[in-house]
């Protein structure tokens, strides 16, 4: 069994009311870390990883509003591939959810919301749908992104590239593109001989010209520290006393979690956080009646 299947079954068994459902994350060391792009919806706050049940130290989380990569070389994209070749990311998950905001906004009411803010419609760009990348399915907004992320050169080949749908008052997960599968499939529609003795004389893959793209201009480290400080900001609001869905099965030898200390968070914070949490959050396997 491998990593994305592990852990849907474990969700799944757990939506169904199985409380010892969980994911040994010491069988699936050579699939770990995960990285995921979700939304900045916080209703997902308490949702991951435990919905995963992959311990916190090996989940990178990488977020935008509404979990949207606009395109294989871009901001969003960069931060995936450096979280692979930086952080050691093996396998790619784009994580969309139910009750998308995002999703559920028209470009009238953006712009009404803009205005609002004192900014007017001659100050934003003339597609806002493009520019924003707003979409009207999360189904499809989910499995354009693992499209983008596949076919982004800045992405190992066989790196696993999955796409899930988190329902958000639930948190069961729903597999819209399984990235196993997909690797299979870009193996077995390759030419027999390509695919057991490698290259063929005289038969050439086109390359890749590295050098003909255009990067923008900065420095690349200060997008490296800007991800990583995301990635400590995400995880230092992130409250691990609570909302624990999924069990997550440690050696005994495993020294306990670093504990954060609260000196690190404003100190309204948390309770703020709490309070925006709807109550069925808090037991988020609860079986339906
Ligand atoms: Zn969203």
């Amino acid at each position: 069994m491998r990593l994305l299947e592990a852990i849907i079954a474990a969700n799944h068994r757990a939506a169904a009311g199985d409380a010892t459902a969980g994911v040994n994350s010491d069988d699936f060391a050579d699939a770990l870390p995960v990285v995921a792009l979700t939304c900045i919806d916080p209703r997902l706050n308490p949702l991951l990883p435990e919905v995963l049940g992959v311990p916190e130290e090996s989940f990178i989380w990488l977020r935008n509003a509404g979990n949207i990569i606009t395109g294989p070389m871009s901001s969003t994209m960069r931060s995936l591939a450096l979280a692979c070749a930086v952080k050691g990311g093996k396998e790619i998950v784009i994580i969309g959810h139910t009750d998308c905001l995002v999703c559920k906004t028209t470009m009238v009411q953006l712009t009404d919301r803009f205005r609002a803010l004192g900014i007017e419609r001659t100050n934003l760009p003339a597609n806002l749908n493009e520019y924003f990348g707003l979409f009207a399915s999360e189904r499809q907004n989910v499995m354009k992104a693992v499209e983008h992320v596949r076919t982004s050169p800045l992405i190992g080949r066989h790196v696993p590239v999955h796409g899930l749908l988190v329902e958000i008052t639930t948190g069961r997960l729903e597999w819209i593109v399984n990235g196993y599968q997909a690797l299979e499939n870009a193996t077995s529609t390759l030419p027999l001989p390509m695919q057991n003795a490698g290259p063929v004389p005289g038969m050439k893959l086109p390359e890749f010209q590295f050098r003909e793209l255009k990067f923008p201009e900065g420095k690349i480290g200060g997008d490296v520290l800007e991800t990583l400080r995301s990635i400590s900001q995400v995880v230092a609001v992130t409250d691990e006393s609570q909302h624990l869905q999924l069990r997550t099965t440690e050696p005994e030898t495993k020294p306990p979690p670093a504990k954060r200390g609260n000196e690190q968070r404003p100190p309204s914070l948390p309770q703020h956080q709490k309070a925006q949490v709807p109550p069925k959050l808090h037991q988020p396997f609860t079986k339906p009646k």
